[in-house]
């Protein structure tokens, strides 16, 4: 930890506002970005003079990815054509660049592919999940772990991010499956026998709270059920260990913190003891074992590979294959320090800014329960977040009442913090408050 760290931590007295107050902020912030070790990242990144607090909805430009996709585009596509699924390494990349997401979510090779949205990888990794249930592959051994009952219940996080919500309903109707909705920390008092699949997601989109992993992964598995982890939100912010953990099956996309673009092709997880029994329900041409053979009969491809459905979003995919140089060299422990560095300062700079009582935080004060952004719940929110862009600090707006700062460590330093909260005490300052609810 650096020295600035650990003098904040061992909670360094400063006063606590007022204009003393916010010279010290300000002093400190500068401390902290000159002797912060990722700080040279930004500069792998177009960006502007504003704030940006929106990577966790979608992550800033890559600087080198436009002039890959000029050759990808000009050269690949516009020359070789055809010619380039073998010899530009089109066909392959799914699995390739799911090669290098994988150390980042703390994954061995050969278990994540890319293709897809998100929605689409949810359902197929629920889906799946079920099948793999069934199928007796669960770790506690076959259906309804020998005692007669059946895994009829499809256990999900009520504060899901919609689409997963709406897919799993989808889902638990294609699969006979009953629905069961629970906050994730009830999760492994709601996992039994009865319970075929779970799926959480890791981070909270709206609070930004984080979930126990490890600690929800170990009561599915005893519960004999099959796991899968939605990780939209904390790929690229924070460790997630998907193998140390035993995670069965996870997905999540690639435009947040991993800044692949919009629309960028989302990845999915299957743990390789479970790929040779991973039974998809989109099973396309491209999850084929000889895609080429054009046979009207199905045979799933082995590995990674059998999560694909049809032909890639090359152009997409690409871009995305670029925006990860960014991680070279790069530790994800690093990130989450960083992280956790930049809420911590960024709340201790609203305590001093804004006067009490004006915003509430909904992001948990423990580091073990926090993500990386920060969610504050105020009056008048969209006024609030659309002045708060206009003066150059963008975040965004979760109806009906929360502000979200999302921190991503390789592009935001601690200035940007220090002036974020600035801007928002000044735009509260401003703004008419409404009456509150
Ligand atoms: C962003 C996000 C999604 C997005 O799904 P798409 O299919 O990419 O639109 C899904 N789940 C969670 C938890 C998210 O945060």
């Amino acid at each position: 930890m650096s020295e600035q760290l650990e003098k904040r931590a061992a909670g360094a007295g400063r006063p606590a506002s007022g204009t003393a107050g916010a010279e010290q902020l300000r002093k400190d912030a500068l401390a902290l970005d000159a002797e912060d070790a990722l700080a040279s990242a930004r500069e792998l990144f177009t960006l502007d003079e504003g704030v940006y607090l929106d990577g966790n909805s979608l992550g800033a430009l890559p600087r080198q990815v436009p002039l890959r996709m000029a050759d990808v585009i000009g050269r690949e596509w516009g020359e070789l054509r055809i010619r380039s699924w073998d010899e530009s390494g089109w066909w392959t990349a799914p699995e390739r660049i799911g090669d290098r997401i994988a150390p980042l979510v703390g994954a061995a090779p050969g278990q994540i592919v890319v293709g897809d949205s998100t929605s689409v990888n949810v359902f197929k990794a629920l889906v799946g999940a079920v099948r793999l249930a069934d199928a007796g592959q669960g770790p506690g051994g076959a259906p309804g772990a020998g005692d007669g009952s059946v895994r009829d219940e499809i256990v999900v996080d009520v504060s899901t991010f919609p689409t997963d919500g709406y897919i799993a309903q989808s889902a638990a109707r294609l699969t006979g499956r009953r629905l069961v909705p629970v906050e994730p920390g009830d999760v492994p008092a709601a996992v039994g026998p009865r319970t075929a699949a779970v799926l959480v997601n890791h981070v909270d989109f709206r609070t930004g709270r984080l979930h126990d992993l490890p600690g929800i992964t170990a009561a599915v598995r005893a519960a004999g059920a099959i796991s899968v982890w939605d990780l939209c939100h904390s790929a690229g912010a924070l460790p997630v260990g998907l193998d140390a953990h035993g995670v069965d099956l996870a997905v999540g996309c690639t435009y947040k913190y991993l800044n692949g673009g919009p629309g960028a092709p989302a990845y999915l997880y299957v743990a390789a003891r479970h790929q040779a029994g991973f039974d998809s329900p989109l099973p396309g041409w491209n999850s084929h074992a000889d895609p080429f053979g054009m046979t009207p009969g199905y045979a799933p491809a082995d590995g990674a590979a059998r999560g694909r459905v049809g032909t890639p979003d090359i152009l997409s995919m690409l871009a995305l294959e670029s925006a990860l140089d960014v991680w070279d060299g790069v530790s994800i422990d690093a990130v989450r320090a960083k992280s956790l560095a930049l809420t911590d300062f960024f709340l201790e700079c609203v305590r001093a800014y804004v006067p009490e009582g004006l915003v509430t935080s909904l992001t948990p004060e423990e580091h073990g329960q926090r993500g990386s952004q920060v969610a504050l719940r105020c009056a008048d929110a969209p006024a609030v977040m659309k002045e708060l862009i206009a003066r150059g600090v963008v975040g965004d707006l979760r109806r009906p009442d929360v502000l979200r700062f999302g921190f991503t460590p390789l592009y935001v330093g601690f200035a940007d913090a220090e002036r974020a909260a600035r801007v928002l005490a000044e735009v509260l300052a401003d703004v008419p408050a409404a009456p509150t609810r």
